[in-house]
């Protein structure tokens, strides 16, 4: 696998609001460093997942910025944003097919590539275990796989672009063991030498976090590690 470009994220000064007059977020500054892992946590509604969709510039902050390597992405194409962001969300999007064609989606890649990649990054346990492998048929919405299953697939639909930065929203529905065992295997290989800003739910993901955020109601109310907090 080709060598990783992994990026600097500075969100600085950044408030939001989706309506008027209902901020939800407010002054939110912080910087994940060069192959760094934030963790995220806050109650819910605090304005977690709107940090990612900020970020993938899905919404536009009033006011502040986020920096990718030094430059507002706001200057930078789009298709070159969504090009280094690897974006894991809380509900993985599914449609019918097999699997190869719900890890590949648009990109121009070969089910050898997609076995490759996910064999170096120890990722294929899990397509191994499907019954047909990538020729899998899922039904739309992944009705036939777990919300971990489907998270898994969704890290190996990402791992495959080989992106600089993971973002993740994790799902908040508890796994089995095996599953959850799994998926924390695969992260940590995927979160190797990559940055990463990872809205945490599981207790593993934290404890793991170089550094962590706790929300509150769109504010930042405490930094540091797991052992700090
Ligand atoms: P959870 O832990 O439940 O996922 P969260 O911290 O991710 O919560 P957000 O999804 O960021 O919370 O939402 C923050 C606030 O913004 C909530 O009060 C939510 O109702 C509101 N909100 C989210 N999306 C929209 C939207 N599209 N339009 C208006 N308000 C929204
Ligand atoms: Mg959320």
């Amino acid at each position: 696998q080709e060598f990783v470009h992994a990026s600097e994220i500075i969100f600085e000064d950044v408030s939001f609001s989706y309506r008027q007059d209902e901020p939800i977020l407010r002054a939110l500054s912080f910087r994940v460093p060069i192959g760094k892992h934030v963790a995220i946590v806050g109650p819910t509604g605090s304005g977690k997942s709107t940090i990612i969709r900020l970020l993938c510039r899905l919404y536009e902050p009033q006011k502040g910025k986020i920096l990718l390597d030094g430059i507002d992405i706001r200057a930078l194409p789009l298709s070159v944003l969504r090009h280094r962001l690897g974006v894991v969300l809380q509900d993985t999007f599914i449609c019918s097919g097999n699997v190869a064609m719900n890890l590949r989606l648009n990109a121009q890649i070969t089910n050898a590539q997609i076995l490759k990649t996910c064999q170096s990054l120890g990722i294929s346990p899990f397509l191994n275990s499907l019954s047909k492998g990538l020729e899998t048929e899922l039904r739309e919405r992944g009705g036939n796989l777990s919300s971990g299953e489907r998270q898994l697939l969704s890290v190996a639909r990402v791992a495959i672009r080989n992106p600089s930065v993971l973002v993740m929203d994790e799902a908040t529905a508890s796994m089995d063991p095996s599953t959850e065992a799994t998926l924390q295997r695969d992260l940590e290989s995927l979160l190797d030498q990559r940055t990463a800003i990872v809205i945490a739910h599981r207790l593993a993901t934290i404890e793991a976090a170089d550094q962590i955020l706790v929300l509150k109601q769109g504010k930042l109310v405490e930094a540091g590690t797991h052992v700090e907090l």
